[in-house]
């Protein structure tokens, strides 16, 4: 059975796109201003409107959730996500987020960059998702040998999506910029805490974060919490 997983960097963020025997599945969507970059990689895959089988949404942040309403529009596209971020991904907004000091220049720098992307918007397009998806659901009935690992931390419904290879697309629950990391920015440190010892125990290989390039999942090991000195 096929079981592709292409990544498309959009910019400092990701989007992937898994293709199996009955047709595609997007994982997070962009900043809507990207939707040029998304529509042409869709293209060049192969993946068009009858066979874009489900757009999954790792967390309802405004750069994974840019162009849900344009698939939904042009693709006729469905869009999951989980329960849990239904809110944040309705209101388009980037919530006050508790900040991790490990990392606090990447955070800064990040969180100046989605500030900046916003005041260049006038409004995030709205949409309402199609169905909702939980912990340990399997995605065969969309044509991709995967299920979905509920992660919460970097947000209430941030899902991982774990594929039948041992791959898994953790949306920012770890970013790898500069080197693999938890997320710098949370809304709960102890849920990051406890998805990281799930993410853990998984049978992995490859790790494709929401940012920066793809990761060996022996580097997981490496990674420590540190709850010491977090602000607000
Ligand atoms: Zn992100």
């Amino acid at each position: 059975m096929k079981n592709e997983l292409r990544h498309i960097k959009m910019g400092f963020n990701n989007c992937y796109l898994l293709e199996g025997d009955k047709g595609f599945v997007l994982v997070d969507t962009g900043f809507d201003e990207q939707w040029g970059k998304l529509e042409n990689e869709l293209i060049a895959a192969g993946c068009l409107p009858d066979n874009l089988k489900l757009v999954i949404i790792t967390h309802g942040d405004i750069d994974h959730i840019g162009n849900c309403a344009k698939l939904q529009k042009k693709y006729n596209a469905k869009i999951a996500i989980h329960k849990g971020d239904l809110d944040l991904a309705q209101k388009g907004n980037f919530p006050d987020r508790v900040v991790t000091n490990r990392i606090v220049k990447i955070s800064m720098l990040i969180e100046a960059i989605v500030d900046k992307l916003k005041k260049n918007k006038k409004s995030i397009p709205i949409f309402i998702p199609d169905l909702f998806l939980e912990d340990n659901q399997k995605l065969n009935e969309y044509g991709v040998d995967a299920r979905i690992i509920h992660t919460p931390g970097h947000t209430k419904g941030s899902i991982s999506i774990l594929t039948d290879k041992g791959d898994l697309i953790c949306g920012d629950t770890y970013v790898n910029i500069g080197k693999p990391g938890y997320a710098p920015l949370a809304q709960d440190f102890d849920e990051i805490r406890s998805s990281m010892d799930i993410i853990k125990k998984l049978d992995l290989t490859i790790v494709y974060s929401g940012h920066g390039i793809p990761f060996s999942s022996d580097k997981l090991s490496k990674i420590d919490f540190t709850k010491t000195s977090h602000l607000k």
